[in-house]
């Protein structure tokens, strides 16, 4: 089909080939919340519903942190002590970073955005690339939940190295310990979902990210959802909330 393969998008941070038809209606989406709400999930969720593109600066980057460091340029080192840390990355990287995949915006397949922007400043760069692609945003997805429920979500994450998937050891556990149900693959817990980096990390985005959402509810484009539930409660409230 004429519309099929012809795009690279962008999978865990890899670049892959979309092979589906492009959707009716093209989604142009930011998915917003603190780390551990679910975003990911629920990225996952709306790309099968939707057809849109995901593109998770996160996944780029912890793509990039299994690469031989000397390949990497000076800009992605420090990106990735950054990440170690916790701490957020520089605009200027994450805004090339973005840039160099301008591909994924004008797709057609609609897309995502998981984990960008994530400051006022990369909000402001975005809106400055989209306005010269002639694209609008349809809405800004909010995910909310209480501080203590996300420390708890994401103490217990777990992900796979092999498939990416996510487990919880009380939420949702793996039928055998430390083994993804999915693929198998082993099951490990991701360096920044450690306790000392969890601090840090919502320090971050409490500073950094939450005034994001006083600047799309300016422009009218913020929907907040409530992330308490199952991933697929949170889902059909989003659906219905898209509507
Ligand atoms: P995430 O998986 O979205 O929580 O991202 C993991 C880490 O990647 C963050 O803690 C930051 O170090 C870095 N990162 C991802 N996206 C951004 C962004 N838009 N701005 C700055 N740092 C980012």
């Amino acid at each position: 089909m004429a519309n099929q393969g012809v795009l690279q998008a962008w999978l865990y941070g890899k670049a892959v080939e979309c092979t589906e038809p492009k959707p009716a209606k093209a989604y142009h989406l930011v998915l917003l919340g603190a780390p551990g709400v679910g975003k990911g999930t629920q990225a996952e969720y709306l790309t099968k519903k939707l057809g849109a593109v995901q593109l998770s600066t996160g996944d780029v980057f912890r793509a990039a942190k299994g690469t031989d460091e000397s390949a990497l340029s000076p800009a992605m080192q420090e990106a990735m002590k950054a990440m170690k840390a916790g701490l957020l990355v520089s605009d200027d990287t994450v805004i090339d970073l973005v840039r160099e995949r301008t591909a994924c915006l004008t797709s057609g397949y609609g897309f995502m955005l998981d984990g960008f922007p994530r400051t006022v400043h990369q909000a402001e760069a975005l809106e400055g690339m989209l306005s010269g692609l002639g694209i609008k945003l349809d809405a800004v997805l909010n995910y909310t939940l209480p501080i203590d429920e996300v420390v708890k979500r994401l103490s217990g994450r777990r992900t796979c190295k092999q498939c990416k998937g996510t487990a919880h050891v009380v939420f949702n556990p793996p039928k055998q310990e430390g083994v993804c149900d999915k693929c198998g693959g082993e099951l490990f817990q991701r360096e920044d979902d450690q306790p000392a980096s969890i601090r840090v990390r919502l320090q971050a985005y409490d500073e950094s990210t939450s005034p994001l959402a006083a600047y799309y509810e300016k422009q009218g484009l913020l929907v907040n959802v409530n992330a308490e539930g199952t991933p697929e409660e949170i889902f059909a409230q989003t659906e219905k909330l898209l509507a």
